[in-house]
C-alpha cells in the first residue's frame, strides 16, 4: 500500500509528491486509513518516524469537507513553540495545494483575528491564553492533535489540558501521539478520547 492506494484527494496527494515521499512509513500506513475511517487514535510514534504527516495528511482530507460552522476546525496541540513552529511550517509545505489557512498561537507573537482560523497550532498553555483574552471559541473543533504527548505532560500542562478538552464538542476526532504511554496519559486518553484504536509499530 503506497500513497496512490489511500484516496487521497489530488491536492493533497500532489503536497506529498512534492516533499519527495515515495512511499508511506511504517507509522503513516498504520495510522492514516484509521483516521480517514474517523476513527481516534492513540499512535506510540516518536519524532523521526513520520507521524508528523500521519496527522496532517488525513487532516487536510477532513477540513476539505464544507464548514457546518463558523471557527476554528483543527488544534494541533504541542508542548513547546518550536514544535509548533515546524509543524506549522511542515504543514505549509505539504498542504500547500490545499488552500488550507493556518495560524500560529505562540507566547509574545501576534496572530491573526480568531474569526479566521481554520486551523490552530501552539501551545496549551499559549492557546488557553488566547481562549480567556480573546474570547476564542472552541466549539467548532472538528479534529484535535495531541502531539508529542507525554511532553505535553512532562511540561507540565495537565490543568490546561483538560481545560481545552472541556470546551471541545464532543462530536471531534481526536488523536494522540506519543513516544511512550505513561499510566497518567492512559487515564488521559480514555477521558478525551472515544473508544480510540491503539496502534504501535
Ligand atoms: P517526523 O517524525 O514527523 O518529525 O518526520 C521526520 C522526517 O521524516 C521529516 O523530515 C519528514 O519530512 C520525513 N518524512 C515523513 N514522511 C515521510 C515519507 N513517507 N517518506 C520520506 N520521508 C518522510
Amino acid at each position: 500500500g503506497g500513497f496512490q492506494s489511500m484516496g487521497l484527494s489530488y491536492p493533497v496527494y500532489k503536497g506529498v509528491m512534492k516533499k519527495g515521499y515515495k512511499v508511506p512509513t511504517p507509522i503513516q500506513r498504520k495510522t492514516i486509513p484509521v483516521i480517514l475511517d474517523g476513527k481516534d487514535i492513540v499512535a506510540m510514534a516518536r519524532t523521526g518516524s513520520g507521524k508528523t504527516a500521519a496527522f496532517l495528511v488525513p487532516m487536510f482530507e477532513k477540513l476539505k469537507a464544507p464548514q457546518a460552522q463558523t471557527g476554528a476546525r483543527a488544534l494541533i496541540l504541542t508542548p513547546t513553540r518550536e514544535l509548533a513552529l515546524q509543524t506549522m511550517k511542515f504543514t505549509r509545505e505539504l498542504g500547500k495545494f490545499t488552500g488550507l489557512k493556518t495560524a500560529l498561537i505562540l507566547g509574545g507573537d501576534r496572530y491573526m483575528t480568531p474569526s479566521c482560523l481554520v486551523l490552530i497550532i501552539g501551545t496549551p498553555g499559549r492557546l488557553m491564553h488566547v481562549v480567556k483574552e480573546m474570547n476564542l471559541k472552541l466549539h467548532s473543533v472538528e479534529y484535535v492533535v495531541f502531539d508529542e504527548a507525554d511532553r505535553l505532560f512532562e511540561m507540565g500542562f495537565a490543568e490546561q489540558l483538560q481545560e481545552i478538552i472541556r470546551r471541545l464538542p464532543d462530536t471531534r476526532q481526536t488523536l494522540l501521539f506519543s513516544a511512550t504511554l505513561p499510566k497518567l496519559l492512559v487515564e488521559f486518553a480514555r477521558a478525551g478520547l472515544t473508544e480510540p484504536v491503539l496502534i504501535r509499530l
